[in-house]
């Protein structure tokens, strides 16, 4: 007997009702800039006609982190993504204030993610949080926010979820299928703290480097984004037999610092596993007349390093996960990169056109 269907609910938007079966960009007002040009927070709401999970995806929270950008791009004309169940609500440039000036932060240095949940009369930031919260997160049964590290530094792909002790969440974070899960906790007014005290079940992506497009990140990003949606049923299982990453679970990680000012060399690529006391790379004068190695304080992996060769002391120049298996933390690498290769017709690539649906 077959089973039985059932439709999906339309979805409001900023005051617009998307029926089941429609797709709506939609712009939600912002504060005006100072020149009264008018801001818009730039939203996609693909409603599928059967009923089934409401999920959000976020991107540039962070205004220059822009990776994110194009996975949204990538995910809304993404073949697989017509069979929807579901909702799908897409947020490419959320900190759109961030976005034009190509920065981290909104035009009062506040950092929007520190400044959730928000309210309707605080500062910019908080407005933006608060909109965010209301108009996006609270509707939603699941999010997945995408990041890059900040700039001048370098992530490999990872995500980042309070898995311990939520099955459901583990689950998720596994079948995004990125090498690497940081079992991290929250920071403190972060959209991933106040989505999860509303519920919704929220990854972070953390991916390549701010300002730039690093197209390993941005495949790892659309593929991790259908994935999930394969996993909660948006989407049609895949038909491809092909093994699934079983991503490495990190459950603490670590900064190294810098000893001494200088300029420094690193000797350690990403990704590499490495065991304590290693050297990482060399901090030296211009002309190498007094140098001073930096050594790797445990065993681990490095999943983030600076890109800035010029160091003060005490600067966070390696961040290490610490696994509990080292050896099959490298081997998820490895199977991630031929994964993601560039012939995976399933991910569109840079040049593959909109499809509209
Ligand atoms: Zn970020």
């Amino acid at each position: 007997m077959p089973v039985r269907k059932s439709r999906n609910k339309a979805f409001e938007l900023g005051g617009i009702r998307i029926e089941p079966g429609q797709h709506r960009y939609i712009e939600l007002p912002l504060p005006v800039l100072y020149t009264h040009s008018n801001v818009f927070m730039p939203v996609h709401v693909a409603v599928g006609k059967e009923a089934g999970p409401v999920m959000f995806i976020s991107a540039a929270v962070h205004g220059d982190e822009i990776n994110g950008v194009e996975i949204i791009r990538r995910v809304i004309n993404a073949k697989a993504v017509k069979r929807l169940k579901g909702t799908l609500v897409s947020v490419p440039v959320v900190n759109v204030y961030g976005f034009i000036n190509k920065s981290r932060y909104l035009p009062d240095r506040r950092d929007l993610n520190r400044s959730f949940p928000g309210s309707e009369q605080g500062s910019m930031a908080a407005k933006l949080a608060h909109l965010f919260l209301q108009e996006i997160t609270r509707k939603c049964d699941y999010g997945i926010d995408l990041h890059t590290a900040a700039i001048g530094r370098d992530n490999l792909p990872q995500i980042r979820a309070r898995i311990q002790g939520d099955e459901k969440l583990a689950g998720l974070a596994s079948a995004f299928g990125a090498p690497v899960i940081l079992d991290a906790g929250f920071r403190e007014g972060s959209l991933r703290q106040s989505a999860a005290k509303e519920n919704c079940n929220i990854l972070l992506y953390e991916a390549g480097e701010a300002l730039r497009f690093d197209e390993l990140c941005i495949r790892g990003g659309v593929k991790g984004i259908i994935n999930v949606m394969r996993h909660i049923g948006m989407l049609p299982a895949s038909r491809r037999r092909k093994q699934a990453i079983e991503p490495a679970v990190a459950h603490s990680s670590r900064w190294v610092r810098t000893p001494r000012s200088g300029i420094l060399r690193t000797t350690c690529p990403m990704g590499k596993r490495i065991h304590k006391n290693d050297v990482l790379g060399y901090v030296s004068d211009p002309f190498g007349t007094s140098e001073v190695a930096v050594h790797a304080p445990v065993n681990g992996m490095i999943i983030g390093k600076t890109t800035l060769p010029l160091v003060h002391e005490g600067e966070a120049i390696f961040h290490i996960a610490r696994f509990d298996a080292l050896g099959d933390a490298e081997a998820v690498l490895e199977s991630f990169q031929n994964e993601i290769d560039p012939v995976d017709n399933e991910v569109p690539g840079p040049e593959d056109e909109p499809m509209i649906f």
